[in-house]
C-alpha cells in the first residue's frame, strides 16, 4: 500500500517570553496514538493509502524553542521518514510560527530535512495556524498549505482534512499541485483581526468562494504574528493551485485585497490602559464585566507573572466580588500549599493580609491537570495563583481550581480576546492595553529584525 507519513509538530514563538518550552511541555504520542489527535487518518485510509505515524508533539506557546528541545523531537520525526523513504505523501500540522534558535524558522528546517528524504515525487501537505509567520521559502519544500479560517480558531479539524483532502486528489489524479506565497508587509495587533467581523469576514469568504473551484486548491490568508522578532514576521498569502501561474496570480490579488484593509481593524470591544480598566469594571453596571491581560496573556507565550491589575485591585477594594485568574508563581503555591482552607495569611508581597480560600488543580491546554492551584481572598478579592502557567480560557478551568466563576462580577484573565468558551459568561469585556512579552502595541515591541518597511510602523505603498 502506498504510504503517506503524518505528523504533527507545534509551539508558537514569542521572542520576549522568558520561558523556553520543556520537553515535558509538549503534549506527546508517538505511533498510533497520535491519530486520537489527528483528523487525517481516515481521509487517507478510505482513499487506499497507508498513513504512517510520526509523531504529535504539541506546545502551549512559549519563548523560542531551544535546540536541544527541537531536534529531540525533529529527530524522531525524521526517524519515521527515514525508515519509509518511499512514502507518496507526506502530512504535517504545524503552527507556522515555531523560532527555534540558531535556526530559525523550525517548520523549513524540517521541511527541507524531509525533502533530502523523501523521492522528488513525493507530495508535502501541510497545515498551518492563522497567526503563521510564513517564510519565503516554505513553498519551496511544501507543496500543498492550508490555513486556519478563523480566528479565534474553531476549524482545525477541517483545516486538517483540507489539506488532507488535497493531497489525496493529488496523488490520485497524478497531478501536481503549487503553492505560491506572497508577503504583505503589515504586523496588526492580534486581536484587532477577527474572523467572524468584517473586514476579515469577506476576505475569508473570498477564501473560500476560490477553493470552491476546480482549479485552486486552497486558498488561504495568514495573519502573522508580531511577537517573534524575526525576518519572517509578516502576513502573507498562500494559494494552491494545479498551474502555477494561476496561483500566483490568486495569491498576488488577495494579497493586494489584503493590503487595502489595513487601516481597517480595531478593537471589537473597550480597549485601554490597566488603570481605566479597572475602573471601568468598578463603575460598570453589567453583571459580569471581563478584564484581559493582554500583555500578559499565557496563551500568547507570556508568563501570566504579572501581578499589575490585581494589585490595582487590592488599591481600590471593590465591593464587587472579583476574580483574578491566574497568577503564575510557584513560589507562593509552596509557601502556602499546607496552609488548610480559610487560614488567614501575610502576603507580603503585597503587604496584605489574605484568607486561603480553596486548593486546587490547573488544567491544561489539553485538558489535563498540569500542577497544582491556590486561591487567596482578600477582601472581595479571590486571586488564583498556579504553580505553572495556566491559561483560564473556558470555564472548566475555573472548575479545576474549584472556584465558581458564576460567583463573580469582575474577572480577570491572562488572554488577548476572550476564547468563544468564556463570551458566554461576560456581559462586558475589557481589554488592558498592559505591558509585558504579549504587548498589542507594535512600537513599544522594539522589534530589530523584521523587514521594513513595516505597516503600520512605517508609511509607504505596496502593491504586488
Ligand atoms: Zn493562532
Amino acid at each position: 500500500m502506498k504510504k503517506i507519513i503524518v505528523a504533527s509538530f507545534q509551539c508558537e514563538s514569542n521572542s520576549k517570553a522568558k520561558l523556553h518550552p520543556t520537553k515535558e511541555d509538549f503534549e506527546y504520542f508517538k505511533g498510533e496514538d497520535i491519530f486520537k489527535k489527528l483528523a487525517v487518518k481516515e481521509i487517507f485510509e478510505n482513499a487506499g493509502f497507508s498513513a504512517v505515524p510520526a509523531v504529535y508533539a504539541v506546545a502551549l506557546p512559549s519563548a523560542t524553542v531551544t535546540e536541544d528541545v527541537y531536534f529531540h523531537f525533529e529527530r524522531q520525526i525524521m526517524e519515521t521518514v527515514n525508515a519509509n523513504p518511499d512514502a507518496v505523501g507526506v502530512y504535517i500540522w504545524f503552527h507556522g510560527s515555531m523560532e527555534v534558535e540558531n535556526i530559525g524558522s523550525g517548520e523549513l528546517f524540517l521541511l527541507k530535512e524531509i525533502r533530502k528524504v523523501v523521492s522528488k515525487d513525493c507530495l508535502i501537505a501541510i497545515s498551518l495556524d492563522a497567526h503563521a509567520n510564513i517564510t519565503d521559502e516554505l513553498c519551496n519544500y511544501a507543496d500543498i498549505v492550508s490555513g486556519f479560517k478563523t480566528v479565534p480558531h474553531i476549524d482545525q479539524v477541517e483545516c486538517q482534512q483540507r489539506s488532507a483532502n488535497a493531497l489525496v486528489y493529488c496523488l490520485n489524479n497524478n497531478v501536481k499541485p503549487y503553492a505560491y506565497m506572497q508577503r504583505v508587509p503589515f504586523l496588526l495587533k492580534n486581536d484587532t483581526l477577527q474572523t467572524a467581523y468584517e473586514p476579515l469576514k469577506s476576505l475569508i469568504k473570498d477564501t473560500l468562494d476560490l477553493e470552491s473551484s476546480k482549479e485552486v486548491l486552497t486558498a488561504n490568508l495568514f495573519l502573522g504574528h508580531c511577537w517573534i522578532d524575526a525576518p519572517n514576521t509578516s502576513a502573507s498569502t498562500v494559494v494552491c493551485a494545479l498551474n502555477k501561474e494561476k496561483a500566483e496570480l490568486i495569491a498576488k490579488d488577495l494579497a493586494n485585497k489584503l493590503w487595502a484593509t489595513r487601516n481597517n481593524y480595531k478593537f471589537l470591544c473597550e480597549a485601554e490602559l490597566p488603570k481605566e480598566c479597572v475602573k471601568r469594571a468598578i463603575e460598570g453596571k453589567e453583571n459580569r464585566i471581563f478584564i484581559t491581560d493582554s500583555g500578559d496573556n499565557t496563551t500568547a507565550g507570556a508568563e501570566g507573572e504579572s501581578t499589575e491589575i490585581l494589585e490595582l485591585f487590592i488599591k481600590e477594594k471593590p465591593i464587587k466580588k472579583t476574580c483574578i485568574a491566574g497568577i503564575t508563581d510557584i513560589d507562593l503555591v509552596d509557601k502556602f500549599w499546607a496552609k488548610k482552607d480559610g487560614e488567614e495569611v501575610f502576603l507580603e508581597k503585597f503587604g496584605v493580609k489574605a484568607m486561603v480560600k480553596v486548593h486546587g488543580e490547573i488544567l491544561g491546554w489539553a485538558k489535563e491537570i498540569i500542577g497544582r492551584s491556590l486561591t487567596f481572598s482578600i477582601g472581595n478579592i479571590d486571586a488564583i495563583f498556579t504553580e505553572k502557567r495556566s491559561a483560564f480560557i473556558e470555564k472548566g478551568n475555573f472548575d479545576k481550581a474549584n472556584v465558581d466563576l458564576l460567583e463573580y462580577q469582575i474577572v480577570m484573565v491572562k488572554l488577548g480576546y476572550l476564547f468563544t468558551e468564556l463570551k458566554p459568561y461576560a456581559d462586558r469585556e475589557l481589554f488592558a492595553l498592559s505591558d509585558g512579552a504579549s504587548c498589542v502595541e507594535l512600537a513599544r515591541l522594539n522589534l530589530k529584525n523584521i523587514i521594513r518597511p513595516m505597516y503600520p510602523l512605517d508609511e509607504f505603498e505596496f502593491k504586488v
